[in-house]
């Protein structure tokens, strides 16, 4: 039977060396959801995301995407993990918090490269999608600028466009405004709107809790690579449960 969920990782575990950074996670959304990610520095956000999307291989846990299911066993190389890793990649696309654009490539050579390496598209067919998404995000302009002639909110709409051109199934988004001027922030965060608009799925770690609790169809708060507190946005931001979730988010409302 076809799961209900787009993704749902069960007991993700992940160490660097001594240092175990997630200890147990779950989560799991159905298409069309946003599930946000909240949590002090330190506490597992990003390394979270990056086992979803398999930058990170997990010690332990289960992982299922888009119909298929992946274990992950200490110590074991499963022998399906570089399809696995291909397949993910393809099917889920990952902002960063500080953009990571290519800057010896101009901004369309940056949104067309992975749709023609990855999906073997043709460099027409590519500059053209690529284009329709630079349209979107609004900097259809500067298609043939090199990203340090951009201001990094610019920057970062090319990143999402970038992320967009792959046309995936799961847009993971890590800090997107994190390092944007305050006065750049809302602009990238009204195209995040736009695609909440078009119910794409989505998973974003932010610290904007006043457009999580506008989006969001559950939240998340990690502590010390744990999940803490869950559920929707009026129960975590609106009938905090745990003490430490209400100290973190005392701090940065
Ligand atoms: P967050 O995104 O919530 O700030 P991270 O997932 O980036 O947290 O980091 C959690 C912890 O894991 C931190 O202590 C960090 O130093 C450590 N960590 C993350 N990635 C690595 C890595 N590749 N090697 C060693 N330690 C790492
Ligand atoms: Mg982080």
């Amino acid at each position: 039977m076809a799961s209900e969920f787009l993704i749902k990782a069960q007991g993700l575990q992940k160490s660097f060396g001594k240092h175990q950074v997630l200890k147990g996670v779950d989560l799991a959304a159905t298409s069309q959801q946003v599930v946000t990610i909240i949590g002090a520095s330190g506490s597992g956000k990003s390394t979270l995301l990056r086992c979803l999307n398999l930058l990170e291989i997990p010690d332990s846990g289960s992982l299922l995407f888009d119909g298929e299911e992946i274990d992950f066993q200490p110590g074991k190389k499963n022998p399906l993990m570089s399809k696995w890793v291909a397949s993910v990649r393809r099917q889920m696309s990952m902002v960063f918090q500080n953009f990571n654009l290519w800057s010896q490539m101009t901004v369309l050579e940056n949104v067309s490269l992975a749709p023609i390496k990855v999906l073997g598209l043709t460099k027409k067919q590519a500059h053209e999608r690529a284009g329709r998404y630079l349209d979107k995000v609004g900097i259809l302009d500067k298609a043939q600028d090199y990203p340090a002639r951009l201001s990094g909110g610019q920057q970062q709409r090319c990143a999402i466009a970038r992320a967009l051109a792959m046309e995936p199934k799961l847009l993971l988004f890590d800090e997107p405004t994190s390092a944007l001027d305050p006065e750049l922030v809302g602009e990238v965060l009204r195209i995040i709107k736009l695609l909440v608009e078009e119910e794409r799925s989505m998973i974003l770690v932010t610290h904007e809790i006043g457009f999580a609790r506008e989006v969001s169809s559950q939240v998340i708060f990690l502590h010390q690579g744990l999940v803490e507190e869950t559920g929707t946005a009026q129960q975590v931001f609106n009938h905090t449960v745990s003490p430490r979730c209400q100290k973190f988010l005392a701090s940065v409302l």
